[in-house]
């Protein structure tokens, strides 16, 4: 180990918890299980608040607002209603929420993350952890836990002070309860990259809320063009877990919300969202951050909650 704090998982929220406790001089171990970054557009809004505390770590606003665009607006189409929000507050590069693809948030934090040092060990996964509960470990110095890890030079354990797990809301470690351990809610989101057909294509800048026909859902417009849309899904007899064909986008986006799409869907993800959130997110050495902390029913603002709590765990483990 370099420090005696492991943090599993480089998603956005390990990544910047790992970026604080690297601008206070607190050396820590970040380990991944995945091969190298993860890709795709996933989350794509980022608000203010987040743009505050991203700022402050030195991923500056500048460089995330060249990444991305900004979103000024919502406009809600509801049950023949038409009502419009104005999303910004003031003046400023903070004003307006961004909207980035979740990719190049996460190489940012990346890229500051190794200008302070630090690095990713890609392909180690996080098997499990065990506490000492007061004897002596098998390693002598009494570690509050030994973890056991997996890489590319087989399995390894080592002793830790702290072992933050922010292995998001799929991940599984042996010792640590996570939602991954939780049964889904009963239902289900459709999210998709799609083009929408001219006469269906939103303002620029502007987030629609549709509720006109048989369901709900919205568009949320993409960094580089194009659009997400969300959409309640019915349950599916053919198997709750099954992947929407990219017709099937199509037609569920026209039945549901009454919008017209151009060619198929790029990434199509069908989730089904555990609600929940732990017991105690500190619990002796381990924490727990960002989405393996708690699952929201809908797959959105947990990005930029963990974030939030990154930052806030960072200066705390550091002090
Ligand atoms: C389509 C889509 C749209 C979304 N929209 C929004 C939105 O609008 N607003 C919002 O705030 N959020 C949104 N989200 C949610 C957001 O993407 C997640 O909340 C966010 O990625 C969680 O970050 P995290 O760092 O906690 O976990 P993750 O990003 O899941 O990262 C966890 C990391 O841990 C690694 N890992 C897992 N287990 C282990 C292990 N045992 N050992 C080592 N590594 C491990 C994984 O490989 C992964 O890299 C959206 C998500 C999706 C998919």
């Amino acid at each position: 180990m370099t420090g005696r704090i492991l943090i599993a998982g480089a998603g956005p929220s390990g990544l910047l918890c790992a970026v604080e406790l690297a601008a206070r001089g607190v050396p820590c171990r970040v380990v991944d299980r995945r091969p190298g970054p993860a890709g795709g557009s996933r989350c794509p809004t980022l608000w203010q608040r987040t743009l505050r505390v991203l700022d402050a770590a030195g991923v500056s606003v500048e460089a995330l607002r060249r990444a991305g665009t900004a979103l000024e607006r919502k406009r809600f189409l509801i049950a023949g209603a038409d009502a419009e929000v104005d999303l910004r507050s003031g003046d400023g590069p903070f004003a307006a929420p961004l909207l980035i693809r979740q990719e190049d948030l996460e190489r940012l934090l990346l890229e500051r993350l190794r200008a302070l040092g630090g690095a990713v060990e890609y392909g180690v996964e996080l098997l499990e952890v065990r506490r000492n509960d007061g004897g002596a470990s098998r390693h002598g110095a009494g570690a509050p836990a030994v973890v056991v890890l997996r890489g590319p030079d087989g399995v390894e354990e080592a002793p830790v002070d702290r072992v933050v797990c922010a292995t998001g809301a799929a991940g599984r470690v042996a010792g640590v309860t996570g939602p991954a351990d939780v049964a889904p809610v009963g239902m289900r989101w459709l999210l998709a990259d799609v083009s929408v057909a001219p006469e269906d294509t939103p303002a620029p800048g502007v987030e629609h809320i549709l509720r006109d026909h048989a369901g709900h859902g919205g568009l949320v417009p993409l960094p580089g063009g194009g659009h997400r849309l969300f959409l309640a899904l019915p349950d599916d007899p053919a198997g709750a877990d099954r992947q929407p064909t990219p017709a099937e986008v199509v037609e569920a986006a026209r039945r549901s919300v009454g919008v017209r799409l151009t060619g198929e869907p790029g990434a199509i993800w069908a989730v089904r969202p555990r609600s929940w959130v732990a017991d105690a997110f500190v619990d002796g050495p381990v924490v727990l951050l960002g989405d393996a902390a708690r699952s929201f029913p809908m797959p959105v603002h947990g990005l930029n909650t963990g974030l939030q709590e990154a930052a806030e765990l960072g200066w705390k483990l550091a002090a």
